[in-house]
């Protein structure tokens, strides 16, 4: 296994240079874009990792498959599902458009921004400080670390240039759709967008949702088995945004991806998978991460479907 790992980075670390880390949010336009890591989970809590699998990095988008598990444990799935669709949308992660244009008046899912910032509004906790500490905690059990933190530097680059998902968190709050004040929502997303993990966590958190909500490492239940199920099929129709079914012909795994470099994949009762590359193509994918994903897939014949 280790073999594998160590040749998919190899062959992913060329293709890094037809891409580039992302620059709208300027903290994240310095991070080196030839980094490459990669890092499995199994049934057994071992974890095999090769090239930069313990670098740390922003999860962003990944955080929404984190937030959208706690709030389904914490406020259940009609709390949620009032409020965010269950359908890809085949637009970009930040899209604005179906807000207005579309009859159902919520916004498609989970994993794009409207919706995760809708699910953001429904953190539990008193205040700001409170939801992202909660969101980190569950978080750090997820990757079976406590000690979850985030980059400060990026949270308040990404609030100071957030021009669009201040104008779609306004198109929310006058849908009627978000259970927090609009700065409070927007700070709580951005500080979940935030949170530093590496390849290996991923791996971890990814293992928990193959395995229905069980910690492999430790036989722990962090989460429902149909919280698990509800993540996942999200992650498979929507976790690569406008790149989901190309990336489900491709890889055929649930998958969430993030700008910050990360995807978190899932392979029903066998592995976990992390992945991080910066270097990302027009949609935000990690372009490392979507190749190793797709060749590991072949590998080790992880087609769900
Ligand atoms: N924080 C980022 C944003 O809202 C996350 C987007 C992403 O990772 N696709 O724009």
């Amino acid at each position: 296994m280790h073999a594998l790992l160590e040749t998919l980075v190899a062959e992913a670390r060329p293709l890094t240079a037809r891409g580039k880390p992302a620059s709208y949010i300027p903290a994240l336009a310095a991070a080196d874009p030839s980094l490459v890591g990669l890092a499995l989970a199994d049934g057994e809590g071992r974890i095999f990792e090769a090239g930069e699998a313990r670098k740390r990095f922003t999860i962003q988008s990944v955080s929404k498959a984190f937030a959208l598990a706690y709030v389904l444990e914490e406020r259940g799935a009609n709390a949620v599902f009032s409020r965010v669709g269950m359908e890809p949308t085949g637009d970009p992660f930040n899209s604005i458009i179906r807000l207005e244009t579309s009859s159902i008046r919520k916004p498609f899912n989970p994993m794009i921004n409207a919706g995760a910032i809708v699910v953001a509004s429904l953190l539990p906790g008193r205040d700001v400080a409170e939801r992202a500490k909660g969101l980190r905690a569950f978080v750090g059990r997820a990757v079976g670390r406590p000690d979850v933190g985030f980059d400060l530097a990026v949270r308040e680059s990404e609030d100071a240039t957030a021009s669009r998902n201040r104008s779609i968190a306004w198109f929310l709050n006058e849908l009627g759709l978000l259970a927090t004040e609009v700065e409070e929502t927007l700070d709580a997303y951005f500080e979940q967008c935030a949170m530093l993990l590496d390849a290996a966590d991923l791996a971890r958190a990814g293992s928990v949702l193959a395995f229905d909500g069980i910690a492999p490492w430790s036989g722990e239940r962090i989460l429902a088995t149909r919280t698990a199920r509800t993540v996942k099929s999200l992650m498979a129709t929507c976790g690569l945004y406008d790149g989901s079914g190309e990336f489900g012909v491709e890889a055929g795994v649930p998958a969430k991806s993030g700008v910050g470099g990360g995807i978190m994949a899932a392979v029903k009762r066998r592995y976990g998978i992390g992945t991080f590359g910066p270097a990302l193509d027009p949609r935000g994918n990690s372009i490392a991460g979507l190749y190793m994903l797709a060749r590991l897939s072949d590998e080790l014949d992880l087609f769900a479907l």
